[in-house]
């Protein structure tokens, strides 16, 4: 929600830009961190969702480690000063600089995603006379019931170790002294809202943590990974409820005294506390149709044209209209797809109005693109209005 201080902050700005509420991102921080606390679980953040630094700074400083999907977001989070001991690297495709840069950190852990892969990291790892910990991705074909597109948990995902390659990693590992298993790992998607998904991948974690003790390895870490969503249509109601998601763990995980439980949370953690803040170009009438056409476009908001994605849509500007008016709101690339939402009831809109696009806090700027050679918009926090 936007105060007069806020709106008249915003006019005198170059739009398009990110808005973050700094107050909104410690206070869901700190509610997760105490939520976890409880458990005694640990968050790794995973910074693909958002690593621009001033929402990195925030997460550190709670306490989190990071969860890391390439070498770029390794080498980042240890110069902001996440522990080393407290990075974890998962990906599919993870390339031999990676591996060897990851390797002379010494980061906590790999997160592994094919049988070819232990046996590459463990050809690097004896080059460098190190011992590389690892967990075993596993697929562990669970419908996460939600976008296609960010589904990661089914047997035709790219994604993880197939259960039929079980046998596979414990010949791999059992041959190979640069390794050292220390647990096993899952992500099955994202923007999950159906927590009873999670109940059915405690049941697969229990099952595969015994398929591993009962082949001689001691799993210590069950890292569990993140999907948890958020309300895209109630961007004011903002802080995800950590309480319940953890307990559903807390409940349903036999978790042995040895064990420590693992999460990778993204999009809760940041997701409610940005928004894109853009400013109305034209108003223009289609055929049947009003189109806003607005100076932001897919190319600071990618989630819409990519994988149809809802965000909620404000006009920000105090009323000079009448009434309520249905809109396509679409920005100025030259692609169709360049659409943030169709019939979008505003008030009566004109040129100069403010626009909010809510709940961008995740894979929002961080998937930004420099497509029609669009420059790298602005960030703007809630602590620079005073
Ligand atoms: C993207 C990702 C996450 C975080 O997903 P969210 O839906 O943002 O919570 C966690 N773990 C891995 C391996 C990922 O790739």
């Amino acid at each position: 929600m936007f105060s007069d201080k806020d709106r008249a902050h915003f006019s005198n700005l170059e739009t398009p830009f990110y808005y973050y509420d700094l107050a909104l991102l410690k206070n869901t921080l700190n509610t997760c961190k105490t939520a976890a606390d409880s458990h005694n679980f640990h968050v790794h953040y995973a910074m693909k969702a958002n690593f621009n630094p001033v929402v990195l700074q925030q997460i550190q400083k709670v306490g989190f480690g990071a969860d890391c999907v390439s070498g770029g977001e390794v080498a980042k989070a240890i110069e902001l000063g996440f522990g080393k001991d407290k990075v974890v690297f998962a990906g599919v495709g993870k390339s031999d600089k990676e591996i060897n840069n990851a390797l002379d950190n010494d980061i906590f852990c790999f997160n592994v995603e094919s049988v070819q892969e232990l046996s590459v990291i463990n050809e690097l790892a004896e080059k460098k006379q190190k011992v590389a910990k690892i967990a075993i991705r596993i697929n562990p074909n669970v419908d996460a019931h939600t976008h296609a597109n960010i589904t990661t948990g089914l047997d035709e995902n790219k994604f993880g170790v197939n259960s039929w390659d079980m046998q596979a990693c414990a010949d791999v590992l059992n041959l190979s002294p640069n390794l050292e298993f220390i647990g096993i790992h899952f992500h099955i998607g994202s923007q999950i809202t159906n927590l009873d998904v999670y109940k059915n991948l405690c049941i697969r974690v229990n099952e595969f943590a015994k398929w591993f003790e009962d082949h001689g390895f001691k799993v210590k870490v069950l890292n569990v990974g993140g999907g948890l969503g958020i309300d895209y249509h109630n961007p004011n109601q903002q802080i995800p409820n950590f309480e319940a998601y953890f307990k559903i763990f807390a409940d349903f995980l036999e978790i042995k005294p040895y064990q420590e439980v693992h999460f990778e949370l993204g999009r809760a953690l940041v997701g409610q506390s940005a928004s894109l803040i853009s400013r109305v170009l034209y108003v223009k009438n289609g055929k049947k149709k009003n189109f806003i056409i607005l100076d932001a476009g897919m190319t600071e908001l990618m989630r819409p044209a990519l994988y149809q994605a809802y965000h909620k849509i404000e006009n920000i500007s105090l009323p000079t209209g009448e009434g309520i008016v249905k809109y396509d709101v679409v920005g100025p690339i030259c692609e169709s797809t360049d659409c943030f939402g169709k019939e979008v009831e505003l008030q009566q809109t004109f040129r100069n109005d403010l626009i909010a696009i809510r709940s961008t806090g995740a894979y929002g700027e961080v998937m930004a693109s420099h497509y029609n050679l669009r420059e790298t918009i602005a960030t703007v926090s809630s602590e620079d209005i005073v």
